[in-house]
C-alpha cells in the first residue's frame, strides 16, 4: 500500500545532481547544502532569522561545491532540504537526527514526532538522498571507475558564544590518508589556519556520510569544513573553490602514489 506523501509533487526533490557522469574521480557530496523546509512542516516554529543561520544549513557550501564540481569535471550530490527537518550526516534515530535544540535555539516542530513522522522524513529526504549517492558509488564501482569521496560542510565562526580559528578543517576518522595530504600541502599556503580534525571530527556517532559511504565501501575520503564567514560572499566562494580545485587533485595523486608503493 501506498504511504500518503509528505513532500507534495510541486516540491523539489530532496537532492540535486551535477556533472554525475564527469570525467573526474571525485564524488562531491554536500550533505547541509540545502535550507528548504517541506510545506508540510510549515516553519518548524523556528523564525525566518534562525533560520538562515548555521543551525539551518551549510552556509556557502552550495555554491563552493557548484564551482569545484563544474571546475574539475566531478560529479556532486546535494541535499535540498534544511538539517532541522533531518540531519543527512546522522544515523537515522540518532539523538540529533532530528534536533529538538540546535546550538541553543529550540525547534518546536520536532518536539513530540510520532514514529510515523519521523519514518516520512527519513523515506521521503534521507533516504533518497544517500540511495542516490549509493547508486552513484555502485555504477562507478561497476563501471571500473575509481572514486574518491569528498564530503563538503562549512562551519559557523562563534559555536556557543566560542570563536573559531581555523580557516579550514580537514575531517577523517579511521582512515587519515587523504586528510594528512591535503593537510600538508594546505600547510603550504599562506597565513591559513588548517583544522586537523577541528573544530570537528568524524565519529560513527556524529557522522553518517563518510563511515557508510567512504569507510564500508574502502574508498579513499576525505570531510572538508570550510568558515562560513569566508564563503558568505561570491568572491570568497571563488577564492575557495579556486584552492580546492588546485590542491585536491595534487592529494589525490600524492596519495594513490603514496598507497600503491608496496614493501618488497
Ligand atoms: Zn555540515
Amino acid at each position: 500500500m501506498d504511504q500518503p506523501r509528505f513532500l507534495a509533487a510541486d516540491e523539489p526533490p530532496p537532492f540535486r545532481v551535477r556533472n554525475l557522469e564527469g570525467a573526474s574521480p571525485f564524488l562531491f557530496v554536500a550533505d547541509h547544502a540545502g535550507r528548504r523546509i517541506p510545506r508540510a512542516l510549515g516553519d518548524l516554529g523556528v523564525s525566518e532569522t534562525e533560520r538562515a543561520r548555521h543551525i539551518g544549513w551549510d552556509i556557502g557550501i552550495a555554491a563552493v561545491a557548484g564551482l569545484v564540481s563544474d571546475a574539475l569535471d566531478a560529479a556532486l550530490i546535494a541535499q535540498t532540504y534544511s538539517r532541522l527537518v533531518i540531519d543527512c550526516n546522522r544515523a537515522p534515530g540518532s539523538p540529533t537526527s532530528i534536533p529538538e535544540v540546535s546550538e541553543l535555539t529550540p525547534i518546536p516542530g520536532n518536539v513530540n514526532l510520532t514514529a510515523a513522522q519521523r519514518t516520512a522524513r527519513e523515506r521521503e529526504i534521507f533516504q533518497p538522498y544517500h540511495a542516490a549517492i549509493s547508486a552513484t558509488l555502485d555504477a562507478r564501482h561497476n563501471g571500473g571507475r575509481a572514486t574518491a569521496l569528498v564530503s563538503l560542510h562549512s562551519f559557523t565562526p562563534v559555536f556557543k558564544g566560542a570563536a573559531r580559528h581555523w580557516h579550514i578543517g580537514i575531517m577523517y576518522n579511521r582512515d587519515p590518508r587523504f586528510a594528512h595530504v591535503l593537510m600538508k600541502l594546505l600547510a603550504q599556503e599562506a597565513e591559513l589556519i588548517v583544522g586537523d580534525n577541528e573544530p570537528y571530527a568524524v565519529t560513527d556517532a556524529t557522522d553518517y556520510t563518510i563511515p557508510v559511504h567512504g569507510e564500508k565501501r574502502g574508498l579513499h575520503h576525505v570531510a572538508i569544513e570550510l568558515r562560513q564567514d569566508l564563503i558568505e560572499s561570491v568572491g570568497g566562494q571563488r577564492q575557495w573553490a579556486e584552492r580546492l580545485v588546485r590542491l585536491l587533485p595534487l592529494a589525490y595523486q600524492e596519495m594513490v602514489a603514496a598507497a600503491t608503493i608496496r614493501p618488497a
